[in-house]
């Protein structure tokens, strides 16, 4: 069922150079939805353009006692009102919304991430390390530069709170002194950390280009179209 909602901030937190995340709490009308889905979030601005919404995937789990929102900050209207929210402003949302979820019965997945691509991937990580979900799940998230890393502390806890579950760093941009893994995600990368690429489920989101190629890459490896799954995040 999709809802209409006006829930308070509760916090917000700078996660990169250019993310910003807000914490709304459920002031008691807690919903139900599924790990990995999004929500429309309507700002009071006049953007006759491009409007005064924006669909955000839902980056806390059903698990969680808030709701957790992490976006790129751009130059746009709906951007700037974002980056001004504080503690105590209403928020109103719609939802919640799409297919983009956990298949919670899957042995094996394997996360393919980029950038900001990662807020549906944290719900559903942390969902299935709350519920103990027997899943073998590894996240390969690249990002240009080490600071780039959205929900950079975090992994680490996830990995400790989850035997099941592996996190993959890869940094794009030549010249840092990151020390792990570089270059885009490829082949390679992919078979590495897969036990079985043909039995593995695929969840591939992040702006048009980074899904286009990835997903293409994953077809050309033979992968059955119906383990990879897909969101995009346009307006990158
Ligand atoms: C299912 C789904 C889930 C999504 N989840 C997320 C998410 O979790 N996090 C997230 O960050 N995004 C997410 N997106 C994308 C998000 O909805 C926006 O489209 C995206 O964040 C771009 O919005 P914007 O307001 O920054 O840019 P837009 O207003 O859409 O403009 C596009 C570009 O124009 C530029 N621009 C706009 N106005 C101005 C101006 N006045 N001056 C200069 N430049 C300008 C912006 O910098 C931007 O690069 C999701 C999209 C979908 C479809």
């Amino acid at each position: 069922m999709v809802l209409t909602l006006e829930l308070p901030v509760i916090e917000t937190k700078q996660e990169t150079p250019d993310v910003k995340s807000v914490k709304l709490g459920f002031d008691g009308q807690k919903f139900d939805y599924k790990p990995g889905q999004y929500m429309m979030m309507e700002l009071d601005v006049d953007d006759p353009e491009k409007g005064n919404t924006r669909p955000l995937s839902i980056a806390s789990s059903p698990t969680e006692d808030f709701l957790l929102f992490s976006t790129k900050i751009s130059q746009s209207l709906f951007k700037q009102k974002y980056n001004s929210l504080r503690i105590g402003n209403k928020v109103k949302l719609k939802g919640p919304m799409g297919v983009f979820v956990l298949k919670e019965d899957a042995k094996e997945i394997i996360f393919l991430g980029g950038g900001i691509g990662i807020t549906p991937f944290r719900d559903m990580i942390k969902y299935a390390s709350d519920k103990k979900l027997p899943v073998k799940i590894t996240l390969i998230y690249s990002n240009k530069t080490p600071d780039d890393i959205v929900y950079k502390d975090e992994w680490n806890v996830f990995e400790r709170e989850n035997p099941n579950f592996k996190v993959i760093h890869t940094i794009t941009q030549e010249g840092t002194d990151w020390q792990g893994r570089t270059g885009r995600i490829d082949e390679a990368m992919i078979r590495e950390f897969s036990s079985d690429i043909n039995n593995t489920i695929y969840y591939i989101c992040g702006p048009l280009g980074m899904v286009d190629s990835l997903s293409n890459l994953l077809k050309t490896m033979n992968i059955p179209l119906q383990n990879i799954k897909i969101e995009k995040f346009v307006g990158y």
